[in-house]
């Protein structure tokens, strides 16, 4: 039996507290979920984190009929994981991750007193780190492979995307971006070289389709396309950081070339943390990134 693949977007839980440069309110970013399945088994990705999404994506991968085996986090981000633990109980699934990817998520669950309950509230379930690894970050769906690779730092530190070389598909979790903002903020220090160097790892692959951590539901998953736009945000954010002297000024320049990109909150925050870090070269990355969200 051969695999497919469906990809449900979550839209980013509403924000109350106060509005971009241009207005906007501040939103979020959609998340994307993978369900990679066979005639009888599924695996899904990066389920989201409020309890909301986790029920609408519950209710839409129940609709799928399959049984959930396994549930592959990307990377540490709560937005892609806080979710994984009531998707996990509903489908009797098991958590899993590669481990660089897993110490990044109890980093993230450590934070979390301080950025994502502050912003979200109640809205966010109990989200106690379950994942565990499998041997050599290879697993099995009704007999074909499934392989975690490890590309390094992209929006933040050990990344690790999942390629099923049977669908030429890889979930590319916060790698490669798909008409959303790039969010930058975690590389205001080592600057875009090591996340090229992630996106090249991702091209090795040689994959057809590429589903991002972040995408408009309404674009495809061309690889190639996802892989050149991705890389050219990055070009675009190192010419606007040379031209532009304020965060202010690079947020404009970032819109008025990205008019129909989602999540102008990601924009804003990256701007803020890359301009900190210019600003105040004495503070730690972590508390800059952390202000920037807040
Ligand atoms: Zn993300």
């Amino acid at each position: 039996m051969s695999l497919a693949y469906d990809v449900f977007v979550n839209d980013p839980p509403p924000r109350n507290d106060g509005f971009l440069p241009n207005g906007d309110s501040k939103g979020g970013s959609p998340v994307a979920s993978t369900l990679i399945y066979g005639s009888e088994e599924a695996v899904l990705t990066d389920p989201a984190f409020t309890t909301d999404q986790a029920r609408a994506l519950g209710d839409w991968v129940a609709g799928k009929g399959r049984k959930v085996t396994d549930i592959f986090i990307t990377h540490g981000h709560g937005d892609h994981w806080f979710a994984a633990g009531l998707l996990a109980e509903r489908f009797g699934a098991r958590i899993i991750a590669t481990a660089g990817t897993i110490a990044q998520m109890h980093a993230g669950v450590a934070g979390r007193p301080f950025l994502w309950d502050k912003i979200y509230g109640g809205k966010i379930p109990p989200a106690p780190v379950t994942a565990v690894t499998v041997p050599r970050n290879r697993f099995t769906l009704e007999g074909h492979d499934l392989l975690m690779v490890e590309v390094g730092h992209a929006d933040t530190d050990d990344n690790s995307v999942l390629h099923v070389p049977d669908l030429g598909l890889v979930v590319a979790g916060d790698v490669i971006y798909n008409g959303v903002h790039m969010y930058l903020g975690q590389s205001a220090t080592v600057g875009f070289g090591p996340w090229r160097d992630a996106i090249g790892r991702v091209e090795a692959l040689s994959p057809r389709f590429i589903v991002t951590g972040h995408k408009n539901a309404g674009l495809d998953d061309d690889a190639q396309r996802t892989i050149d736009q991705t890389r050219q945000y990055l070009d675009d954010a190192e010419e606007l950081l040379r031209t532009e002297s304020t965060a202010t000024g690079f947020f404009g320049a970032k819109i008025a070339r990205y008019p129909d990109h989602l999540g102008r909150l990601i924009l804003w925050v990256s701007a803020r943390a890359l301009y900190g870090v210019r600003e105040h070269p004495e503070e730690q990355l972590a508390r800059i990134t952390l202000n920037s969200w807040l």
